[in-house]
């Protein structure tokens, strides 16, 4: 197979102008394949050579103008069109298509609740290939109008709105010009909730066995729908383009959702079976948002090349957030953001695979390396770039930059170039040179705070390892006795703006020096920060009094990168987490913190030795925050989404702390005990999640069996059922449990994306160090024979799941380095590998750093 290059899409570019693909696909002609048969009208501007892209089990027949075109000349996914006249053509393709297991082209599942079958398409960047032929490339745009039968009591969605014309014949309204890699199809005996908004169809969908558990949400996902419609409205010229807007819950999805034009697919593991947080719906509705905005912003004007994916991505991001916070009950999410992405970014762009945010476009020459951009850096860093335009230009200026950018490149595409000079039509400002200085470079400023008193005032100087300009707030709080509750609080005394480069005068304020000066308040900026001494000790003794939840979470990302870049001691932060968490509101807080302390501190930058301190440590935090949150009915649990009775403890705040005191057991006995009467003493009672989760732990402490998971499995033969009941048999702590789940990952090649995950999930344990040291490495060898042998997603997988991510030490680092100049190695799994070993040899700095 051969992957596009950037030259070879612009020479097709220049030479064709696609209009229309007529496709029909039948999906009633078997378990492993469907037929696939495809027409094409374009025209050829001028005479010339080209090919057409497709990957069939078999190509049965093509044509030409109605000239017969011989099928063996297939040449990998390539079929040549040589000496094309000038002029149009229209060119037929019939083939058989094969169904994926791995989320990938046309995915096909079988519901084990019920024995009902789904396929959904998931065709981004090159896989429209697996599903029909197309000139695959983002700038040949067409109208797709597709024709789909399926067995009886299918639904068939798609881009436009689908009609049933005779018993399992469906026909989708032919779409505007779009994308090759945005169409979209999802069949099955779907469970839909529909309503019309602004005119418009909207719909919500997932497979049956889920219906109760969608109805019971969706007035909550269509209200979050409609919100997030009306205000893209209001910041936006150009209306919503499509006919109506489906969002299909979808089994086995590799990503969060996918922004098919009119049909988002999302992982039905949005369809909450079991309790969640009001943080977890933040999520969901974040990604509601995050896919409405790329109906403007990556399907109304699409990039040129795969080079400016980041600019989909970082715009998509940003707004999600944003729009969140101004249209929904959801006005905290920059919280979230700060917690739970902003360290995926800062992450990612301290390792030897970092990139500018918008890479030079030669450093993306084909879609094999634009695949290895969907990181940190392409949503986390550019969302937070693109907040510190807004910051910089106003928001007004970058909004009307933003529709000049919609109402010039509509239903076409557009560069980063194009974007940049849409944003300069609405400013006086040098948006080339900030573009410059954020986006085309790599790394993280450090930005340093230096405060000093002289007289009856103070200053603050600001040391910037790094180039960028910033614009950052500065916050100022001082000690203040609350009489109420006789402890001692922090209080905002002051916030004020200032530029980094400072312009060579130290900022100086009044009075004496504030217990606390936190540089980037409000987290408008994209850098470390450190604190001056005397407010890094108040932060550490007073994080939980410091009012703001965006403040403390600024405080929090300090502390967590200062453990990473050796500078504070992991057990610091244990005991700063241990200190202020039971005191924290902030769900998004509580849930991230733990989860450094966890999966971090605990498995990863301690030595062994230290682990079960630590994971006491965790449990008695735990315990902590169980006990804040007793007395909760009935009723609390049973409460709609979103509202607390005042007083009363947060049902989500308990949930966090339950899921963390099972998996930071050491002892099987509490919760044995839990399992064994179906509840945690004063709630929640268990639900199918938390079942799973402690027969999980417990077979990681070898105080279950077989017999224990096949007698749950009764219980839950679901999906999500399976999984579980994969996880915890590669869990359990004997040689027999490992060497079969290693089978089934490594040999079988049966395993679908989401069975392969929850195998491998089990089988890395940090406490079973020794069973577990032969297949340190195994796991190279291996790893990359399977992503040659299954392709992109099971890689990724791999390289995420089933790496030995607890094998903190020189020998397993030097194996992996070994791994590295394999020649067999895959582009995705190359870069997985290359980001794990770098974590590793952080996570070893670290320890050896103290
Ligand atoms: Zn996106």
């Amino acid at each position: 197979m051969s992957v596009l290059t950037r030259n070879e899409a612009q020479t097709r570019a220049q030479l064709l102008d696609v209009h229309r693909y007529t496709v029909d696909l039948d999906l009633t002609t078997g378990e492993a394949t469907f037929d696939s048969t495809t027409a094409i009208r374009f025209t050829a501007r001028t005479a010339g050579d080209t090919f057409v892209e497709i990957k069939p089990e078999t190509l049965r027949s093509l044509s030409l103008d109605g000239q017969p075109l011989d099928p063996e000349r297939l040449d990998g996914n390539r079929y040549p069109l040589d000496r094309l006249t000038a002029g149009p053509h229209e060119l037929t393709v019939a083939a058989t298509m094969r169904y994926s297991r791995t989320g990938e082209g046309m995915h096909r599942f079988t519901d084990p609740a019920d024995g009902e079958t789904y396929v959904y398409t998931q065709l981004f960047m090159e896989d429209v290939q697996r599903v029909f032929a197309a000139f695959d490339q983002p700038d040949l745009k067409s109208v797709f109008d597709l024709t789909v039968t399926t067995p009886t009591g299918w639904t068939v969605l798609g881009n436009g709105v689908s009609t049933q014309a005779a018993d399992g014949r469906w026909h989708i309204a032919p779409t505007p010009p779009i994308s090759t890699y945005l169409v979209a199809v999802a069949a099955g005996p779907w469970h839909s909730v529909t309503t019309q908004h602004a005119g418009l169809p909207f719909g919500i969908h997932c497979r049956r066995s889920l219906a109760p558990h969608l109805d019971a949400d969706a007035d909550e996902i269509l209200d979050i729908t409609r919100a997030c419609y009306d205000r893209y409205h209001e910041k936006f010229d150009e209306p919503y383009p499509f006919d109506s807007y489906d969002q299909a819950f979808v089994p086995e999805f590799n990503a969060g959702a996918m922004e098919n034009p009119g049909l988002v697919t999302f992982r039905d593991e949005f369809v909450y079976r079991s309790a969640v947080t009001d943080t977890e719906r933040q999520t969901r509705a974040m990604v509601v948002a995050h896919e409405m905005a790329h109906m403007w912003f990556g399907d109304l004007v699409t990039l040129t090349w795969w080079d400016d994916i980041w600019l989909n991505e970082s715009f998509a991001e940003y707004m999600g957030y944003q729009t969140l916070t101004e249209a929904t009950r959801f006005t905290d999410t920059w919280t979230d953001f700060g917690v739970a992405r902003k360290g995926w970014g800062y992450d990612a762009d301290q390792r030897p695979s970092t990139h500018p945010v918008a890479p030079d476009p030669d450093a993306v020459p084909d879609t094999a390396s634009a695949l290895l951009n969907f990181d940190g850096i392409s949503y986390a860093k550019g969302a937070s770039a693109l907040r510190q335009l807004v910051a910089w230009l106003g928001e007004k200026d970058f909004l009307a930059g933003i529709n000049t950018h919609f109402s010039r490149h509509k239903f076409a595409n557009a560069t980063l170039a194009d974007f940049i000079d849409n944003l300069a039509t609405a400013t006086d400002r040098d948006v080339h040179t900030w573009a410059d200085a954020w986006l085309r470079t790599t790394g993280v400023d450090t930005l340093t705070a230096h405060v000093a008193t002289s007289g009856h005032s103070w200053n603050l100087t600001v040391d910037r390892a790094g180039d960028r300009p910033h614009r950052v707030t500065v916050g100022t709080y001082d000690h203040s006795l609350d009489t109420h509750t006789g402890t001692d609080q922090l209080t905002l005394r002051d916030r004020f703006d200032i530029d980094i480069p400072q312009d060579g005068t130290p900022v100086t304020q009044p009075g004496h020096r504030p217990d606390l000066v936190v540089l980037n308040d409000h987290d408008l900026t994209y850098a470390k920060i450190r604190l001056d001494p005397g407010s890094w000790d108040t932060a550490l003794t007073h994080l939980s009094g410091i009012p703001d939840p965006l403040t403390r979470a600024l405080v929090w990302n300090t502390a967590r990168d200062m453990v990473r870049d050796g500078e504070l001691h992991p057990t610091v932060h244990l005991t700063a987490a241990r200190t202020h968490l039971p005191y924290e509101t902030d769900l998004a807080l509580v849930q991230g913190v733990l989860g450094f302390a966890a999966t971090q501190i605990a498995d990863r930058y301690l030595p062994p030795q230290d682990r079960p301190t630590a994971l006491a440590t965790l449990t008695s935090l735990c315990r902590d925050l169980l006990r804040r949150t007793e007395g909760l009915t009935a009723k609390d649990w049973e409460q709609a989404p979103g509202t607390t009775t005042p007083g009363s403890p947060d049902p989500g705040l308990r949930l966090i702390a339950v899921r963390h005191f099972i998996d930071a057991a050491t002892q099987p006995d509490a919760i044995q005990d839990w399992l064994r009467e179906g509840t945690v003493p004063g709630g929640p009672e268990l639900d199918a999640e938390l079942r799973w989760r402690i027969l999980t732990r417990l077979a990681v402490l070898g105080a279950t069996d077989e017999t224990a998971i096949a007698h749950e499995l009764d219980k839950d033969p679901s999906a999500t059922g399976q999984e579980g009941a994969a996880r915890c048999r590669a869990a359990l702590p004997t040689a027999e449990a490992k060497a079969a789940a290693w089978q089934a990952m490594f040999t079988d090649d049966t395993l679908s994306n989401y069975l392969f995950t929850a195998t491998a999930q089990g089988f890395w344990q940090p406490g079973q160090s020794e069973l577990l040291h032969p297949y340190v490495a195994r796991y190279y060898p291996d790893a990359i024979a399977l992503a040659a042998r299954r392709g992109p997603a099971i890689a990724e997988a791999a390289g995420r799941h089933a790496f030995p991510a607890h094998a903190v030490d020189p020998d397993s680092i030097r194996l992996g380095e070994q791994a590295l100049t394999d020649p067999a190695l895959t582009p995705a799994l190359r870069r997985k590998l290359t980001d794990q070993l770098d974590d590793l040899r952080r996570a070893l700095a670290v320890r050896d750093a103290h």
